[in-house]
């Protein structure tokens, strides 16, 4: 990996060691943003918010994931933006395409069903390589074994607050490993096997679930059932160290043997959710409340004048999803007391 050079560009190129301020880094932490190259325009606003609201004042690095060589104009679209170090990576094939031990005729034939079924990315092959590839691939990139902390950028999302903080801090001192603003609940139909398979998990190795859990987050039966309530994961500050360890390392392993990923449509926010519910427990999930946060057609606006005021939000305070019947909030809110 190497640092991308505005060469030929006439802006300050953030990249070049007599513009790093005196600011210390005060986590191991990168911005992360998946994205294709015909999303750049939808990617440029997003960064220069972020960048606008948050990074400018602790210039973390960005890194860029696509499973294809970004193009010039992409990568010089953004440079002009971010504050820190940027890369630009490309994803190894193995990371991201549908493996050999799928039974293609099979995946296929599910495929079909849920279009007709008329699923939302039910018919898509590259949805499902994103979903597997946001589950369990992309912490495993060889410049992210760089970084401990991340936080999930999406293209076209909306930061309506200054972050006046530094979230990876506080993820860190407060011993965090998920970070989340909205949580929904997903189409049953996506993920028909899913809760069966995370039981055989858990049965086969019940020592990875904390005693802690957050099982009263994600199931309303005290583990018989899924509510289906998830954190929304284009939005996600976490550890990737959670990730990498012994139990989310035996639970992807798992959930890959049972082909899920393409045989149904299994997303990563409900796979994310589920391990940092069961496996990171209670006190290892954190709600950023002062983090007003957009993607269509859902918004978390801080639920606190305050902390609105505060945060010079361009929100609308009675367009927040979390007391709406769409959001799991409530249980949150209800098992944490946050
Ligand atoms: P949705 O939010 O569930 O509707 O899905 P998106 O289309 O927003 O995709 C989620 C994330 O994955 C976004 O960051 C996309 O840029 C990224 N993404 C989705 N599909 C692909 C793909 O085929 N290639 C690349 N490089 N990124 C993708
Ligand atoms: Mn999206």
């Amino acid at each position: 990996p190497s640092y991308y050079n505005n060469d030929g560009l006439d802006v300050p190129d953030a990249n070049d060691e007599e513009h790093v301020p005196d600011v210390v880094l005060r986590a191991n932490a990168t911005l992360l943003m998946l994205a294709r190259n015909s999303e750049i325009n939808a990617a440029v606003l997003t960064v220069k918010e972020l960048e606008d609201q948050f990074n400018h004042k602790y210039r973390y690095p960005w890194v860029f994931l696509n499973e294809q060589f970004f193009t010039e104009e992409f990568k010089q679209r953004v440079s002009i933006l971010t504050s820190g170090p940027v890369y630009f990576e490309k994803i190894p094939d193995e990371h991201w395409y549908q493996p050999n031990s799928i039974n293609e005729a099979v995946a296929e034939e599910e495929r079909r069903k849920m279009e007709d079924d008329g699923v939302i990315y039910g018919g898509s092959v590259s949805y499902r390589n994103m979903c597997r590839y946001n589950s369990g691939f992309f912490y495993r990139h060889p410049l992210l074994q760089n970084f401990k902390y991340y936080w999930r950028v999406e293209p076209g999302a909306t930061f309506h607050c200054d972050v006046n903080f530094d979230p990876f801090v506080f993820m860190q001192e407060n011993n965090k490993v998920y970070g989340f603003t909205i949580t929904l609940y997903e189409f049953p139909r996506t993920i028909e096997s899913l809760w069966s398979t995370v039981r055989d998990f858990t049965t086969e190795h019940p020592e990875f679930v904390s005693p802690n859990s957050a099982m009263d987050f994600i199931s309303d039966d005290e583990g018989e059932s899924y509510n289906l309530c998830h954190f929304w994961s284009n939005f996600e500050i976490a550890d990737m160290d959670f990730w990498r360890g012994p139990a989310y390392t035996a639970f992807f392993d798992y959930l890959e043997s049972r082909g899920g990923f393409y045989y149904e449509r299994w997303g990563d926010a409900p796979v994310h959710s589920i391990a940092a519910a069961l496996f990171g427990g209670t006190d290892r999930i954190h709600f950023f409340n002062e983090i007003g946060y957009e993607h269509p057609p859902f918004t978390h606006c801080p639920s606190s004048s305050e902390l609105w005021r505060l945060g010079r939000c361009t929100c609308d305070l009675a367009n927040n999803v979390d007391y709406n019947e769409h959001s799991c909030f409530w249980r949150w809110g209800r098992m944490s007391g946050q």
